[in-house]
């Protein structure tokens, strides 16, 4: 208690004696601007996601369509976990800041993402039991000297004051980074995650929040909720700080809903 004050307030200080920087470009804040944003520039460049969205995995829609409603592939194939938020797109426009983040030795930016991450998954956080991270496999750990989703899951722990777990979940074997495809990555990663035995009592009849980097197909985060799920655990959601938002096919059953939809409004 007394060191995370006595860090609060060295942050001030130093506040006080360097400004704030833009975490994208590095360059001085002026105006008060708080330490960790982002100037106007980066600011614009970077898409943050906003409901409306599908409740389940956070799909951005164009228009309201309710509280309750479901995007095409919720209806058609819901997810293992329960329900996903994203803080922003992942796009040209925020590559290089994940990037940055992932192989540049960009650790100060974790606590800006940990803000960003509380804000946009604060309904998530506030029933998460234990907040976790997707597990780097061991060799890829000792290559990279951090897990960023470790730092990230640890940074919105700290932020919404919820327990954070990193070894919930253990990499069985390395899994192909580049794999195209949906079906494709699912097998990749099919299996690839376990809770150890000794972790098991703790996952039981718990709310799991998991957090990474940067959701893809979501094939990669359905497999460990899968395997939280296996260890008894009560539900499992996901947070990541990006989303790789995919237009819709607009298929004929898409079509006859949102045709259905506008029948019922006018009723
Ligand atoms: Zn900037
Ligand atoms: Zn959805």
């Amino acid at each position: 208690m007394i060191s995370a004050s006595l860090r609060r307030a060295t942050g001030r200080l130093l506040d006080l004696v360097l400004p704030p920087r833009c975490v994208g470009c590095g360059q001085g804040l002026v105006g008060g601007a708080e330490t960790g944003a982002l100037c106007a520039g980066c600011w614009s460049a970077i898409a943050f996601l906003a409901p409306p969205f599908c409740r389940r995995c956070g799909y951005p829609f164009e228009v309201e369509l309710g509280p309750d409603e479901l995007c095409p592939a919720c209806r058609t194939a819901p997810p293992v976990f329960d329900r996903a938020r994203a803080v922003f797109r992942y796009d040209a426009g925020s590559r290089a800041l994940l990037l940055s983040f992932k192989h540049a030795d960009r650790t100060d930016l974790a606590p800006a993402f940990g803000r960003w991450l509380a804000r946009a998954g604060a309904e998530l956080l506030a029933e998460a039991d234990l907040v976790t991270p997707v597990p780097l496999h061991w060799t890829r750990l000792f290559a990279r000297r951090y897990n960023q989703a470790g730092l990230l899951a640890q940074a919105a722990a700290r932020q919404a004051g919820r327990p954070f777990r990193p070894d919930l979940l253990i990499r069985r074997r390395k899994t192909a980074p580049q794999t195209a495809g949906r079906a494709a990555r699912a097998r990749n990663v099919a299996g690839a995650f376990q809770v150890p035995p000794g972790r098991r009592p703790l996952v039981e009849g718990r709310r799991v929040l998991l957090v990474d980097d940067v959701r893809t197909t979501g094939a990669t985060l359905d497999a460990c909720a899968r395997a939280l799920k296996a260890a008894g655990a009560s539900g499992v959601d996901v947070l990541t700080l990006a989303m790789v938002v995919r237009p819709i096919a607009l298929t004929s059953a898409n079509l006859r809903q949102k045709d259905n939809r506008h029948a019922r409004s006018r009723r």
